[in-house]
């Protein structure tokens, strides 16, 4: 999720927003504003309804931001990275980088969120019923009302047992200290998160046949928990199938290279046959190599222009393909190769070629021990993002 807006930063962390999240604020605004504080504070104007409205939404998602900004905090003083937090369409997400160092370190981390949301709900929904039962400002105490309850329903919601959610990063930290096997853990999680977010889903779908849109809503947030706890499972096996190697344990040696400046026709053709790579490392007419042009790419000109352009111009130029060090750790250049649209790394000692990292290199080092499933296999995603999601 990427941010559309940045809006500085808050207590040292870059908060941005996407616009999805807009479009959900202003549902909320005319949701509140139209219908449930006219009903739970009559007799005032409807201007009056407006800014109440929006000044609750607007408090709503401050709520977020601070349950988000708690697991930013509580992660940065457990000596990890946080790259920032975006808010959108289905909440907060922190983007912390690298993973918790103890289960006593993802306990703090994940539980401060819903600690946080649980505080705001029973602060704020006690304002408002305080300020509800001495007959102040029924609009106002409407509100805080509503803010209380919102907080809450984010809190236990967030508590629920499966991966993404704080509650299914508890139950890792729990599970990582009783076994003492982090990826077990991760796999356990990741398998809630999923039958979670499926139900979620079915849920959703008969809500909607039979309620309306409000149980679209869950099924969306369903399935948004079901591709996010496959990604978490991938990215733990993948982690945990690097461990220890290097570039040069993952790369093809010596890897088949042809001639950049040859038409894509003659590279199909003097190149390209069973069995051949998926990607071929070019040279440069001058020396050296120029860059990586896949198989796909070669295949994607149009016949009648295969013998007209070269091989160059359809590949990732050097400057767009990351390259490592033979001696660098491999999660780190799966992480390079996850952030690089060209997916492949070139292993280099200074100006030599010494081997090729393609997305099935690092598939097959997904942890094979764990009766991997082959059809899940896939190419490394946002490595060392670990989000931490709070949808609403
Ligand atoms: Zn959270």
């Amino acid at each position: 999720m990427r941010d559309s807006v940045q809006l500085g930063r808050v207590a040292g962390v870059r908060v941005g927003l996407n616009w999805s999240l807009l479009i959900v604020a202003v549902l909320l605004g005319i949701g509140l504003a139209g219908s449930s504080l006219p009903s739970n504070a009559p007799g005032y104007d409807s201007w009056a309804y407006g800014v109440a409205g929006s000044l609750t939404a607007i408090a709503f998602l401050a709520a977020i931001l601070a349950h988000e900004l708690g697991h930013a905090v509580v992660a940065r003083r457990q000596g990890l990275a946080v790259d920032g937090i975006t808010l959108w369409a289905l909440g907060g997400m922190t983007r912390i980088e690298g993973e918790a160092p103890s289960p006593a370190g993802e306990l703090r981390i994940s539980g401060i969120g819903p600690l946080v949301s649980l505080v705001l709900g029973l602060g704020l929904g006690g304002l408002g019923l305080a300020l509800g039962a001495l007959g102040w400002s029924p609009l106002v105490a409407a509100g805080l009302a509503w803010l209380g309850a919102i907080n809450l329903i984010l809190a236990v919601f967030n508590l629920l047992p499966g991966a993404p959610l704080d509650g299914g990063r508890l139950l890792h930290a729990a599970l990582w200290k009783h076994h003492g096997d982090r990826l077990r853990a991760t796999e356990t999680v990741s398998r809630a998160g999923w039958i979670l977010g499926l139900t979620m889903v079915a849920v959703g779908f008969v809500g909607f046949a039979f309620a309306g849109f409000g149980g679209l809503w869950l099924a969306v947030v369903g399935w948004f928990l079901m591709t996010a706890s496959r990604a978490e499972q991938s990215q733990a096996r993948l982690r945990h199938g690097l461990e220890g190697l290097r570039a040069a344990d993952l790369m093809t040696p010596d890897p088949v290279r042809g001639p950049g400046w040859l038409t894509v026709q003659s590279f199909l053709d003097d190149y390209v046959f069973a069995p051949h790579p998926a990607a071929f490392p070019i040279d440069a007419w001058s020396g050296g190599v120029s860059g990586v042009v896949t198989v796909k790419q070669l295949k994607s000109v149009p016949p009648a222009l295969r013998g007209v352009r070269r091989a160059l111009d359809v590949a990732w130029p050097l400057a767009r393909v990351p390259i490592v060090r033979p001696e660098q750790p491999a999660i780190e250049v799966a992480a390079l190769m996850a952030q690089w649209p060209s997916r492949r790394a070139l292993v280099m000692d200074d100006d030599r070629l010494l081997g090729i990292i393609s997305p099935a290199d690092l598939a097959s080092r997904h942890a094979a021990d764990l009766h991997d499933d082959p059809r899940r296999r896939g190419p490394a995603t946002d490595l060392v993002r670990r989000g931490s999601q709070n949808p609403t």
